[in-house]
């Protein structure tokens, strides 16, 4: 047991000790009487690397900090023209002079990087096509496509060929009768060497109700065979004499030049698988002696005769007859039904050619007797009508994307869309890689396009997956640009392409 007084040392002890503790704690209190001395921190400017601070102060007799310094985070370089790449994009800093490398700043809403041009889109539903392995039937409402086996057809022809069918009903006023005569047979052949090059558009006529056709003319490369020869089927079920040269021929040229008229107004997708309605003139010019010769005999002449300087006097000849019948009686078919009343065509006559002199009965039989002088008279005062536009665009701003296709014709020519006025419009590269390679059989070597337009133009080059790979801006509305790796093109905002080429592959370097 411990001595009292011991006991009450300790007790003074813990007393003391209690008072310095609370005194002790009370020490900080003491910094209120600090006359601080106050020193300046100095800001720290950020660099494009790394981070920076603001200005701030303490004093420098306690130490306690009076303005906190903020961290500035690093400002990263910048620049103001970037290069890029699906990754990253890179340029030379205007703040350190430095070339850098930064990843994508990509915003999620838009797509798009916050400091260089690069984006990502999602790529348009581009119409496909594919390689028949065998020969391949086809039914549709209206036809029986027999196919042959290695032949590249696009996909849904379905939808091309009826649409087509009822667009050709509408523009002439008759009608198919597929009812009676059954389906409309289209037997389309694979492509055959002509001369040593092989033309995927090498045939192309009609039968009573059957078409051959070249699978290249089947709203592929742009040809406007197919309207031609549903044209001739078209008279044929109305009335199935052979009228020889003039009247048929005029009606399946007129018919399709409205046809794809009535199609680019109303499918534009299905009248750029076809061709412009305006090109359906160029093979129907007449020179200033062709019209004089024209006029110096009666049109019951030139049914039997071919006209000097024409390029193809049956269809010059005819295309211009069915414009003057469709302008002044506003009806140039009805000569077909007119005809078939009185002379009646059936399946099972076994020579279905007209004799001359019935030919030059029709169009009096159902226009009277002055429709033949009544055409030249008009044709002079309207020849104007059939002169080639020097800039025959069609307007295809509706349009939003498109497969585009070579024309392996007797020679590999330019793409089919000479004056083609766009907005914001796509084209699928991927599918035409394919056609040239797959079903061609053609090596890429240096694969590019050249165009050329009407204004200052900007394209952008996406790959397959809608990744921007490069985007140009051509000041002179020419340019030529590599295809490596790209999936499809876009020509941004409005203009008009007046060529378009492609090279970089055996058949054209
Ligand atoms: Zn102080
Ligand atoms: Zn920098
Ligand atoms: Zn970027
Ligand atoms: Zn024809």
């Amino acid at each position: 047991m411990q001595p009292k007084s011991t006991k009450i040392i300790s007790i003074i002890l813990l007393f003391f000790m209690v008072i310095c503790l609370s005194s002790c704690d009370k020490v900080p209190q003491v910094t209120e009487y600090c006359s601080h001395e106050v020193v300046i921190d100095k800001a720290v400017p950020a660099t494009c690397t790394e981070t920076g601070l603001t200005e701030g102060s303490h004093c420098s007799l306690c130490n306690t900090v009076l303005v906190k310094q903020q961290v500035i985070p690093a400002e990263g370089h910048s620049s103001e023209e970037y290069d890029f790449d699906i990754e990253n994009h890179y340029g030379y800093c205007l703040k350190c002079g430095n070339r850098f490398t930064e990843k994508h700043d990509m915003d999620p809403e838009t797509k798009k990087c916050s400091k260089c041009d690069f984006e990502t889109v999602t790529p348009p539903p581009f119409p496909s096509g594919y390689i028949t392995k065998e020969h391949t039937t086809i039914e549709t409402e209206h036809f029986i496509c027999e196919i042959d086996a290695d032949t590249y057809i696009i996909d849904n022809l379905e939808y091309y060929l009826e649409t087509l069918f009822d667009a050709l009903e509408v523009v002439s006023g008759l009608s198919f009768n597929t009812a009676e005569l059954g389906k409309i047979l289209v037997e389309v052949k694979k492509a055959q060497a002509v001369d040593g090059y092989v033309s995927e558009t090498h045939i192309a006529y009609a039968y009573f109700n059957r078409i051959v056709i070249s699978t290249g003319d089947l709203f592929i490369s742009g040809g406007h065979a197919i309207a031609h020869e549903l044209s001739h089927i078209l008279q044929n079920h109305n009335c199935g004499w052979n009228f020889r040269r003039i009247l048929p021929e005029g009606f399946a040229v007129y018919t399709t030049y409205k046809v794809t008229k009535y199609m680019e107004e109303n499918y534009p997708d299905i009248a750029y698988a076809l061709e412009a309605a305006e090109n359906n003139m160029r093979n129907e010019k007449i020179s200033a002696e062709g019209y004089k010769e024209l006029y110096s005999k009666p049109l019951s002449y030139w049914q039997e005769n071919h006209l000097p300087h024409s390029m193809s006097s049956d269809y010059a000849i005819g295309f211009r007859l069915m414009k003057y019948l469709d302008s002044v009686y506003n009806d140039y078919s009805s000569w077909i039904t007119e005809y078939q009343k009185v002379n009646p065509f059936t399946p099972d006559v076994s020579d279905d050619r007209l004799d001359i002199r019935e030919i030059n009965r029709v169009l009096p039989m159902t226009y009277g007797e002055y429709v033949e002088a009544n055409f030249y008279t008009w044709l002079k005062r309207n020849e104007g009508f059939f002169e080639e536009k020097p800039d025959n665009t069609t307007d295809r701003t509706h349009l939003s994307y498109i497969n585009i296709y070579p024309k392996y014709n007797y020679r590999l020519s330019a793409m089919c869309f000479e004056g083609f006025e766009y907005q914001d419009i796509y084209f699928n590269i991927d599918q035409l890689r394919r056609y040239i390679t797959e079903y061609k059989g053609d090596k890429l070597g240096n694969f590019r396009f050249f165009f050329g337009a009407l204004e200052p133009t900007t394209i952008k080059l996406y790959d397959s997956e809608g990744n921007l790979i490069a985007k140009h801006f051509s000041e002179t509305a020419v340019g030529t640009y590599s295809l490596e790796g790209v999936g499809f093109i876009q020509f941004v905002g409005r203009g008009t392409i007046m060529r378009f080429n492609i090279s970089g592959f055996a058949s054209i370097e």
